[in-house]
């Protein structure tokens, strides 16, 4: 229990520990009570009965129990990435040291924007950077990056940075200045037609590359989906064709979006065709390694990734395969000179004359102003694991997500995708009753309401996705494998839950239930 004298204490200073410490202990109290209460990956319940818990607990009397009652209710209310049986998203459980560190972010509170509230988070967030880059296979001395709240920023850095560079070489002018030229409608201000803007990803990117061009003023439409093989992979002789029947409408390719680990599938778009095609057209290349970039970690996933470092700009994510609590977004430009379109200065943030007397600020360097130092744990995990001590839990989780496939593929329930690249698998589950079997919409309800039963009844929580295309009899299963804890023996028990209630939901379905 809390004193009186405590609830208003601050957490830095010499004195900060000490009023911390009795916090953390409530913390680490409830966080297990929680977490015993939930016994499994989520709550079981609709989750009506879960909002209806947490506005009970809200709306209590507030106090000191406040932090222990709250905390308590988080841990029973989460769906814990930490135990074998969440395995749906990109969502991993953070490692401790990891989160031990961004405690001390948090009482600290650093703040990245200018040198005088972060003086050495300022330059641990630039060495970090620095390794980063040669991790890629930057010259560090030549580039530059900047942390951020993940992909979905990164993309958009990134869709900018072409944006400027590419139509403002075309137009002849700074178009993050007088706006954009191209867009249907919207003529020069010489009268000029301009060509229309595009962006080229594959129809499996990650929807922010879309969401990022409506942004950037292009327009969702701006986005030519170029189409994929059975794995999701980018079809690079239809990224080819795709460009030059662009070219022939009179259009500019801006920029050539590549996917290093498409998000359900693990897919990596052919890094090297992508760079040189873009090159042919004088587009940008982005890589979205938001999940992929954690193969870099691993000797043995790495060449994967082969072609990255020709790349533009890169987006990665730590948050994915890197074990880091959210967030811990990378973005990193190959030439620090293709970053100058963001640059601002803000005359109480970074005075040119500060700059000039050496006292360095990251502000130009972001799309925010006040920023967390989310280097600080990722410093932390990398010096304290190291890059083999990382690369050993990717592998880890590589081999789990094959070994998930095997046992897929050798189950007469279930039915296996393709080979995982990463530690991402899709699979179905198949109705054995004949009726059942042969109707793609039963099989696509089956699968749906069976991944909610599992919610449900708190037993498990898997993804659940839909593969390209039209039509009925694409809905697949997911796992993402992101647990180096996980063994082969959890996943065999995950799929034996999945099965069960398939069987349930076949049945259920045969009586003409609705779910
Ligand atoms: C997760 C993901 C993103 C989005 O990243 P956030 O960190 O969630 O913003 C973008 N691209 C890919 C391929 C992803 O997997």
């Amino acid at each position: 229990m809390l004193t009186g004298a405590l609830t208003d204490a601050l957490s830095g200073g010499t004195r900060g520990a000490d009023a911390l410490e009795p916090l953390v202990r409530t913390v680490r109290g409830a966080l297990a009570e929680g977490a015993a209460r939930r016994g499994g990956p989520i709550a079981a319940g609709h989750p009506a009965q879960l909002a209806a818990l947490v506005a009970r607990e809200f709306d209590a009397p507030g106090g000191e129990d406040a932090l222990h009652r709250l905390t308590e209710l988080l841990a029973h209310g989460s769906a814990d990435p930490a135990d074998p049986s969440c395995a749906a998203h990109l969502h991993c459980p953070p490692l401790a040291v990891a989160v031990a560190a961004d405690l001390a972010v948090s009482a600290l509170n650093p703040s990245q924007d200018s040198w005088d509230q972060a003086p050495a988070a300022t330059s641990l967030e630039t060495l970090l950077l620095e390794e980063l880059a040669r991790l890629v296979g930057y010259d560090p001395a030549g580039a530059a990056g900047v942390l951020t709240s993940g992909g979905t920023e990164s993309n958009l850095m990134g869709l900018m940075l072409a944006r400027d560079r590419v139509l403002g070489r075309a137009a002849g002018r700074r178009v993050e200045m007088t706006g954009v030229p191209g867009v249907p409608g919207v003529p020069e201000p010489s009268g000029a037609a301009a060509p229309r803007p595009r962006i080229f990803a594959s129809d499996a990117a990650h929807f922010s590359v879309r969401r990022s061009a409506a942004l950037l003023g292009l327009g969702e439409d701006a986005v030519v989906a170029v189409p994929t093989d059975s794995t999701l992979r980018m079809d690079p002789a239809a990224l080819a064709a795709a460009l030059g029947a662009a070219v022939a409408r009179g259009e500019l390719p801006v920029a050539v979006v590549a996917t290093a680990g498409t998000t359900d599938t693990g897919a990596v778009d052919p890094l090297r065709e992508c760079a040189a095609l873009a090159a042919q057209h004088g587009a940008w290349l982005h890589v979205d390694a938001a999940y992929g970039g954690g193969a870099l970690l691993s000797d043995r996933l790495a060449p994967l990734l082969d072609g990255i470092a020709l790349a533009d700009s890169v987006s990665l994510d730590w948050h994915k395969l890197g074990w880091q609590p959210a967030a811990a977004g990378v973005f990193l430009v190959r030439r620090a000179e293709t970053y100058a379109s963001l640059a601002r200065r803000a005359v109480y943030l970074n005075p040119a004359d500060d700059e000039e007397a050496g006292y360095p600020s990251l502000l130009g360097l972001s799309l925010r102003t006040t920023r967390r130092a989310d280097a600080f744990k990722i410093a932390v995990t990398l010096r304290t694991l190291g890059r083999a001590g990382l690369g050993r839990l990717v592998d880890t989780c590589h081999d789990l997500a094959r070994s998930a496939h095997t046992m897929i593929g050798a189950h007469p329930r279930l039915q296996p995708h393709a080979e995982p690249v990463l530690t991402a698998l899709l699979f179905r589950y198949l109705p054995e009753d004949p009726r059942l079997a042969d109707r793609a919409d039963a099989v696509d309800t089956i699968n749906a309401r069976l991944r909610r039963a599992l919610l449900r009844g708190g037993r498990a929580v898997v993804g659940r996705t839909e593969l390209p295309g039209d039509g009925p009899g694409r809905v697949r299963l997911k796992l993402t494998l992101l647990n180096p804890h996980t063994t082969p023996a959890d996943v065999e028990r995950l799929l034996a839950i999945v099965t069960e209630a398939g069987r349930a939901e076949e049945e259920a379905l045969l009586r003409g239930d609705s779910a």
